[in-house]
């Protein structure tokens, strides 16, 4: 049950603050006071689940509510706090709706005001009474030159005469209060006075976790002190509105120095660790080298500059007795395929086995087949994909645990646990960031051995492909335990795509005529919507879907050429079909969503039509962009973006107009929209923060690391007293974060 609202006098204060019992921190949520069962089940559901985590769920913004105003100084579209005396309520029906809307008028000393619920709880009238007072919180709307309030917060029954003075004592009123995020069905104001309880029973129980040498360092408060601010700024200064909510207060950055510290410790940790390990043995001979050679000579083309450079990288780390861990980014069509193969082909004629994990089945059969027309001759090649058959699966199962030299292709299927090698020796993951940590963890755990004879542990190689260059920040920070290749140019003959932003209908059916000629001429065109079909659109209604948008392309704008559609609802043999026709050119538009993003490769599509643009991130755009220029035609890519969405985002969408290099385009996106776009939904899911962010903090980044790195040099397995706190916290709390964190 929520707490009935405490009517909050000066004697209160006695009963609300009296001598705290002994308390845990991770007391489950529903033992708290003011959760229950109810609320304590849909804080579970959003991973709160202690005393502890509710501590930890800090604020998302702040608001002013130190001054109250009265009602003739209210300015339309303003957010204001007023204490108010209730005159009278009604119920108002609404027939077109069938429900009713709920006035209550109130006024103060200077005017009238009348508050509107179009949702109401029932009984939610009985909080009505005339003449009692409430303090009021909303956006003040003039409508018909009276002031109004549409679902406004409410304070019930606080004596008008306690408001002043009494900041310290009310969560709600006369101060800067915390904004959450709404958690389903518990309002802000409901979490305030939990977090106001939690603060009071359990926060003296926060426990330190950084060395008091690095808090004296920067100045930073304790952990403590810097949680109970982050919920209930006081009154000082640095505590003002503005700093609070561009999380620039010493609180703030207490936890974001800790954040970024802690998880700095867990990466670098990781790479000492991995040091610590061997590679698989294999058996080099003059024999595979010749082989190796030959292959490299018969490729259909000559690499280009940054192809070489990585492949040099890759060899002399699988020369090493460590295990390789290394990224390879280029920008879509650079060629990382290649790279991966050769890759491959060394470890197999030395008799390793390799796993390469594509995210789509699609691009999984596209691997497989290249990888048969390049070094098939010479290497043994299987493909697992969820459609292999049993009876394939059974043989793949078999060859693999007899330990023959086998490259294993496949989507997610390869992390199944009936997945098992005898010598796995090399692990090849494309396209990263659709996959998680975990995942990533998973496949190349199946290559961890125990050396018997010593103690050391025995992994694979890891080589992990993304075509979502990286920025320096984040490959420091989330990828600090990879070694990086970048691939900057792309193979010669290569036009740029020629990309334009449009927003106006009759700029939009000049493309379409452009695309015309395209088609004619025999080229191909893709056209990508966000979304599959209308009833997933719930609050984007006006957002096209790819299933509807078929039928008008087909129907109105381009009768006379043939139409595909394409989306990861469809069944896979369907979406191979289409893919198929597509590449033989039997339809000449396909209509996809984002399944076409990564690495299909059809090199006579010489257009491609991205609506809704604004939706996406400027790299997965500029991915998108990547299915076209292939070949050597000119190839166009035209984002549709709304008109409406002017400024911020027309301007991001120019970036795209200019540059073709993949990593201007990234580092723009970072400051945009955040780490997310790098490291996949998941992957940035993983991250630990809660406060910390890579854009905005990464001045405290760059502190923390090198504070990291100094650590490391002196003291990597926290032994000397200043860094028992450190070593607490690791052994504790830290290590769900380490297990989760870990690549291998
Ligand atoms: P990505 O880096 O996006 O995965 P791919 O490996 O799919 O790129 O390569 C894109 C296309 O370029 C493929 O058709 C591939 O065969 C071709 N390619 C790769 N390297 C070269 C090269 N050095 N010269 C010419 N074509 C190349
Ligand atoms: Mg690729």
């Amino acid at each position: 049950m929520l707490p009935k609202d405490r009517f909050i006098t000066k004697s209160s204060k006695l009963i609300t603050y009296s001598n705290p019992p002994q308390k845990d921190k991770d007391t489950p949520v529903q033992f708290v006071k003011g959760v229950g069962p109810k609320l304590g089940s849909i804080f579970n559901s959003r991973q709160l689940n202690t005393a502890k985590d509710l501590l930890f769920f800090f604020p998302r913004s702040y608001e002013d509510r130190s001054e109250m105003l009265s009602i003739s100084k209210l300015v339309d579209g303003v957010k204001a706090t007023l204490i108010l005396k209730v005159i009278q309520l009604r119920r108002i029906p609404i027939q077109k709706l069938g429900r009713s809307l709920l006035e209550v008028r109130c006024c103060d000393d200077t005017g009238e005001i009348s508050l509107k619920w179009f949702y109401s709880p029932r009984g939610m009238e009985r909080n009505f009474v005339p003449g009692k007072q409430l303090i009021v919180t909303g956006k003040v709307k003039i409508y018909r030159n009276r002031p109004e309030m549409v679902h406004p917060e409410i304070t019930m029954g606080v004596a008008a005469d306690t408001v002043h003075g009494v900041q310290e004592l009310h969560p709600n009123i006369g101060r800067i209060v915390p904004i959450y995020t709404e958690i389903e069905g518990v309002p802000t104001r409901t979490l305030r006075k939990i977090l106001w309880e939690v603060l009071e029973s359990y926060g003296k129980l926060i426990e330190e976790d950084l060395p008091d040498y690095l808090l004296q360092k920067w100045k930073l408060p304790y952990l403590q002190d810097a949680v109970k601010k982050l919920h209930f700024p006081p009154d000082d200064p640095g505590y003002e509105l503005e700093c609070l909510v561009e999380s620039n207060t010493l609180a703030h950055h207490r936890i974001i120095y800790g954040e970024f510290f802690k998880f700095e410790y867990l990466i670098l940790r990781q790479r000492l660790d991995i040091d610590r390990t061997i590679s698989p043995s294999l058996k080099p001979s003059q024999m595979a080298k010749e082989k190796w050679n030959s292959l490299f000579r018969q490729l259909p083309f000559q690499l280009t500059q940054g192809q070489l450079c990585a492949i040099k990288d890759i060899m002399e780390d699988l020369n090493k007795p460590q295990p390789m861990n290394r990224l390879v980014q280029g920008d879509v069509g650079s060629g990382k395929t290649v790279v991966a193969i050769l890759s491959a082909a060394a470890i197999l004629l030395k008799g390793g086995q390799v796993a390469f994990m594509a995210p789509t089945e699609i691009l999984a059969e596209q691997h497989y087949k290249t990888v048969d027309r390049f070094i098939g001759d010479s290497a043994q090649v299987a493909l697992l994909t969820g459609r292999t058959s049993n009876s394939e699966r059974i043989s793949i199962q078999s060859r693999l645990i007899s330990g023959e030299p086998l490259l294993l292709i496949g989507t997610h299927a390869l992390l199944e646990d009936s997945v098992q090698f005898n010598h796995l020796a090399l692990v090849m993951i494309d396209e990263q960031h659709r996959f998680g940590v975990e995942q990533r963890k998973t496949l190349r755990q199946k290559g961890l051995k125990q050396c018997p004879s010593q103690s050391e542990i025995i992994l694979p190689h890891f080589l992990i492909l993304t075509a979502t260059p990286i920025p320096r920040t984040l490959a420091l920070t989330v990828f600090g335990d990879l070694s990086v290749t970048s691939i900057r140019e792309l193979p010669p003959g290569r036009s740029p795509v020629e990309t334009c932003v449009v927003r106006e209908a009759t700029q939009k059916k000049q493309v379409y005529e452009k695309i015309r000629q395209e088609l004619k001429s025999g080229r191909q065109a893709y056209f990508i919507y966000p979304l599959v079909n209308d009833s997933e659109a719930e609050g984007f209604t006006d957002l096209k879907s790819a299933v509807a948008e078929a039928e008008n392309l087909a129907q109105e704008i381009f009768p006379e050429f043939r139409i595909g559609l394409l989306h990861g609802q469809m069944k896979a043999d369907e979406k191979e079909k289409v893919m198929n026709q597509f590449k033989k050119a039997e339809i000449q538009i396909l209509v996809s969503t984002t399944v076409v993003e990564v690495g299909v490769d059809v090199p006579n599509a010489s257009v491609i039509v991205i609506e809704h643009a604004e939706r996406f991130g400027l790299s997965q755009l500029h991915q998108l962009r990547g299915r076209v220029g292939r070949g050597n035609i000119q190839s166009y890519c035209f984002l549709f973006a709304k008109k409406f969405n002017a400024g911020a985002t027309l301007q991001r969408l120019e970036v795209l107009e200019e540059t073709n290099d993949g990593f201007k385009i990234a580092e723009a996106d970072l400051d945009i929209r955040g780490p997310g776009e790098f490291l996949g939904t998941r992957q940035a899911g993983d991250l630990p923060f809660k406060m910390a962010n890579l854009v905005r903090d990464q001045e405290w980044l760059f502190r923390a690391r090198n504070d990291v790195l100094e650590l490391m040099k002196d003291d990597p397995d926290l032994l000397q007293p200043r860094h028992q706190v450190l070593k607490q916290y690791f052994e504790n709390e830290g290590q769900k974060e380490f297990e989760r964190l870990r690549t291998s």
